[in-house]
């Protein structure tokens, strides 16, 4: 049993897939003379299958995502067949009798050192391009099923250091039932992906390379974010028993998609999505939202080399828009920093505490070019849909000047493309209330804006003081604890007493704990990853809003993180049973 961060729920059973398998334990044995020339010939064979796998997915990339997203395929490609990078290996192998795979070890270390050395961001970013054509290779090379080949079939729990973006597509087309990563994070490239597509996951497992071997059973228990590798029998029955529980449940909140989003006393709920582009958005009708309530332009950004032009963010937007349900969408401005980061915005990798640094908003003021550009093609996407439907809104809001400032670069983007002849239309502002200082300061903040939103994922770390993906102190960031109910209480009744809406999309909103109290707080919009919406609308149909509210009332009397926790699973119990198994620590 190994311990890590709950990043997806649910429980999934299956055979290990370690993907940097090969990165961990490199085979170093030299080579006999008479192995050359196959060994030789294995590395070009590896080198002619990547070459075909990057072309395919640079074409179903382009059909399914776009174009910007598919050239990270094309420059992987020209990596392939960068003469420099091919002759080190050859050279490696025929001269010092390396096996290939060894070689390509060595050849990533390299280049670590060489872009250690750099201060040149935009190269230092290369890296992570060249690692994962190192990896692509090596993967032909080694014995270890390889996740876009029609070949591997049946339950695979993926086990990875982090996924990276091309790993990340070839997944979509296989059957994984789990994800465990080594590096901890909840918005982790895995953590991502494990959430919209609604499959178990643990990230932050320490160690989890050197302890797991592909082949190996495992389970994923990611309702305690912990993994059992080779279960013993009495264990895999109980949790044999949980997956069945578990893949049921998600069969039969499919088929529920299309219930109306309200409470057992009829009161109407708005259940929204959080995306990060067009197949979440897809996903999202899919699922039965009613709108997007957070679109996360980050992706756009790191998917690309440059900042995208005007032009071209309109055309994503627009797109995004039309994809999503019922044209109901809240575009939020770039969130970078953090765990992020863009290089050509000038990220500076060192910062010693990223999540209280150049973040968001932060980052955003200071490059105005970039940041005007987004908001004008933020605009001129939403003016291309009825008035109402598209919102912008604001990350990591800390004072009441960066509102004002946010209001003045607001309409200096209208007058602007006023000014060259272009019809727009004024588009509903909100700001994110993440930060506890926006949060103490919520009457002042609410008069400058058309509507908030929480993001409970960071004004739970904020408040807390525990970094959300560092699994030493991830203990304390606990979103049922009493110090962080108060505090949304708080916000939600400003905000209702104020009538300005208030929706709540960190992740907090799709756990059927943490909802139960929200709606007994009075929030009647909620925006989480769109594979959780049939289940909270499930749970919301039975409950009444009375029936919320008493249970908010006896927690509110809790003095600690664990009685709430206690008392909340024993009402999951009563209400809805099944749905427990959907609910993490
Ligand atoms: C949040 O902080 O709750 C949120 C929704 O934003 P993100 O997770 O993207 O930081
Ligand atoms: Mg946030």
């Amino acid at each position: 049993m190994r311990r890590g961060i709950a990043v997806s729920p649910g429980v999934a059973i299956g055979t290990a897939y370690v993907i940097h398998e090969i990165f961990v334990n490199p085979n170093t044995q030299r080579l006999e003379d008479s192995e050359v020339t196959a060994e030789l010939a294995s590395y070009e064979t590896a080198r002619d299958k990547s070459a075909i796998e990057l072309r395919a997915l640079e074409r179903k990339v382009e059909a399914q995502v776009g174009h910007d997203e598919a050239s990270i395929f094309t420059v992987h490609q020209a990596i392939l067949r960068d003469g420099a990078f091919t002759n080190k290996i050859r050279n490696w192998i025929v001269e010092e009798r390396m096996n290939a795979s060894a070689a390509l070890h060595r050849l990533l270390g390299e280049y670590t050192t060489l872009f250690a050395k750099t201060n040149d961001d935009y190269l230092k970013e290369r890296l992570n391009d060249v690692r994962d054509v190192i990896i692509r290779l090596s993967s032909h090379l080694s014995d270890v099923l390889k996740p876009d080949q029609e070949m591997i079939e049946g339950p695979l729990i993926v086990v990875a250091d982090e996924l990276l973006p091309s790993q990340a597509v070839a997944l979509g087309n296989v059957d994984v039932h789990g994800i465990v990563t080594q590096a901890g994070s909840q918005t982790s490239h895995a953590a991502i992906i494990a959430r919209s597509r609604g499959i178990p996951a643990v990230s932050g497992v320490k160690n989890v390379l050197r302890k797991v071997k592909t082949g190996d059973q495992l389970v994923v228990d990611g309702r305690h974010g912990v993994i059992e590798i080779n279960p013993n029998v009495e264990s895999l029955a109980a949790f044999r028993k949980l997956e069945r529980e578990f893949v049921d449940l998600k069969d039969q909140l499919a088929s529920n998609r299309l219930l109306p989003a309200e409470t057992k006393d009829k009161v109407p709920l708005h259940l929204e999505a959080n995306i990060n582009g067009i197949p979440d958005a897809k996903g999202a009708d899919g699922m039965g939202a009613c709108g997007v309530g957070l679109y996360r332009t980050e992706y756009l950004y790191l998917t690309h080399q440059d900042v995208p032009d005007e032009e071209e963010q309109f055309e994503i937007y627009r797109d995004i828009i039309a994809a999503s349900p019922n044209h109901s969408v809240t575009i939020r401005t770039l969130d970078i920093g953090g765990d992020k980061t863009v290089a050509y915005l000038g990220h500076d990798h060192k910062e010693a505490n990223p999540f209280m640094g150049w973040r968001s908003i932060r980052l955003s003021f200071e490059h105005p070019e970039f940041f005007n550009t987004q908001i004008r093609g933020i605009i001129r996407a939403a003016s291309e849909f009825p008035a109402g439907d598209v919102r912008i809104m604001f990350p990591m809001v800390t004072t009441v000047e960066e509102l004002r400032k946010l209001r003045a670069i607001l309409r200096k983007a209208y007058r602007t493309l006023e000014g060259r002849g272009l019809t727009v239309q004024n588009i509903p502002v909100g700001m994110m209330v993440e930060v506890p200082a926006a949060a103490v300061m919520i009457d002042t903040m609410v008069e400058l804006v058309d509507f908030v939103s929480v993001g409970s994922n960071d004004l739970v770390q904020y408040l807390m003081a525990a970094d959300r993906d560092n699994p030493k102190v991830s203990h304390l960031c606990q979103p049922l604890s009493p110090a962080v109910l108060i505090v949304l209480k708080r916000v939600i009744d400003v905000c209702n007493r104020r009538k300005v809406p208030i929706t709540v999309c960190g992740e907090m909103a799709g756990k059927p704990k943490a909802f139960l109290l929200l709606l007994g707080m009075g929030l009647r919009k909620f925006s989480m990853s769109p594979a959780f919406v049939p289940s909270i609308k499930q749970l919301a149909a039975q409950i009444t809003v009375t029936e919320a509210e008493q249970i908010l009332e006896a927690v509110l009397k809790f003095k600690t993180t664990a009685q709430v926790s206690k008392y909340m699973a024993r009402q999951i119990e009563l209400v809805a049973p099944k749905l427990s198994i959907l609910d993490s620590d």
